[in-house]
């Protein structure tokens, strides 16, 4: 058959990120567009399908959902569930024969991680994780300082992201469903570090501070971590689900960056040593998605393919370990 010039994605999970930005990246996207939903909600299915014309034989429910494979309109699957989920939705998407993009966190444990990598590899299939912060150029500015070294080397690095959560039922604060601040915020500080000084932690230490136990009582809701880099690089890190914030400073050897927001939907931007960074981009999603689609329609390697999301979940799991233990962890 003649190759696709956009490729049918279907959303998997029809709560807030798909409805209020993806589903509205989807029409702006150039090499992709809305094809099918998969929900377990029936009057979803119902509003969705007069909002963005899906045809019936385009939706389907998390039971249905393996009939996936039969149908020639859905390229990519983009599972946009709670992280427990993910694994499951992951495995069951490469074993139809359809690509897959993941939100993060791409699931609770390594476990998981290696087991979605191995179901896409084994199905020849894409798997790409929703990091759409490596989509923004203001992103790759503050990757390429520490590539280049521009301002020389890093030395320190200081990034916190969080918010005011108070969602009580929410699967954020549920252990079961992959809840917790580290997966949640965790992976936003983690990239921050991680790509602000373009090498990998190889020591962590970490602290949990908890200020409403009475909401927080299965995970973590403020974590403070530390990164020691072989470079000799520091990064001392904040996330949280009880403080509003977002923000990346880096000091280098011969310089400084200081990105607020670092990792929004929009707006990131911040200034260093040589100037302003401050790229204009249209949707982070969009940019996103049309670059993944990209990817796979050219067979290339995706940006932040599943090891990139495995990465961070080691950390994760680590930063966890060190919180429970009060030592440094190799990582
Ligand atoms: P929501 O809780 O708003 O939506 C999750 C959806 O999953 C639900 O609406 C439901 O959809 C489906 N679902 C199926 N089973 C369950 C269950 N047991 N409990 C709860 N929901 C269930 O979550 P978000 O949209 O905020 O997050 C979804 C994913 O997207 C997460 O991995 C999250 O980390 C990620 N995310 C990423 C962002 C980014 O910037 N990259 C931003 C926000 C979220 P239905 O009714 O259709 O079955």
């Amino acid at each position: 058959s003649r190759p696709k010039e956009r490729l049918g994605v279907a959303l998997v999970g029809l709560g807030y990120y798909s409805t209020d930005l993806l589903a509205p990246a989807l029409q702006l996207t150039k090499n992709c567009y809305l094809a099918g939903i998969v929900t377990g909600t029936p009057a979803k299915a119902e509003t969705w399908k007069k909002k963005y014309n899906i045809p019936d034989k385009n939706i389907y429910s998390y039971d249905t959902f393996d009939q996936i494979a039969n149908n020639p309109d859905i390229d990519v699957v983009y599972v946009v569930l709670p992280p427990s989920m993910h694994r499951e939705y992951v495995v069951r998407a490469a074993k139809a024969g359809k690509h897959v993009w993941c939100e993060k966190p791409m699931a609770p444990t390594v476990k998981d991680c290696e087991a979605m990598i191995k179901a896409c590899a084994d199905n020849k299939q894409s798997l790409a994780i929703g990091y759409r912060c490596q989509h923004d150029p203001n992103t790759q500015a503050f990757m390429k300082l520490a590539k280049e070294k521009t301002l020389g080397k890093v030395k320190l690095i200081t990034c916190a992201a969080g918010y005011n959560e108070g969602r009580v039922g929410h699967w954020k604060l549920n252990k079961a469903l992959g809840g917790g601040v580290m997966g949640d915020m965790g992976v936003y500080a983690i990239q921050g570090a991680r790509l602000a000084a373009g090498e990998e932690p190889m020591l962590v230490t970490a602290q949990h501070i908890n200020n409403r136990p009475e909401l927080f009582k299965e995970v973590d809701e403020t974590t403070l971590y530390q990164f020691h880099f072989p470079s000799g690089a520091i990064a001392n890190c904040t996330s949280s689900f009880g403080i509003n914030t977002n923000f990346l400073k880096v000091n280098y050897e011969k310089g400084f960056l200081h990105m607020d927001p670092f990792s929004a939907y929009k707006g990131n931007k911040g200034t260093y040593t040589n100037g302003e960074i401050n790229f204009p981009l249209d949707n982070q999603q969009a940019k996103q998605m049309d670059e993944d689609a990209t990817s796979i329609m050219q067979k290339q390697p995706m940006l932040a393919p599943g090891e990139e999301g495995m990465r961070d979940i080691r950390i994760v799991e680590s930063i966890y370990e060190a919180a429970r233990t009060g030592k440094a962890v190799k990582i």
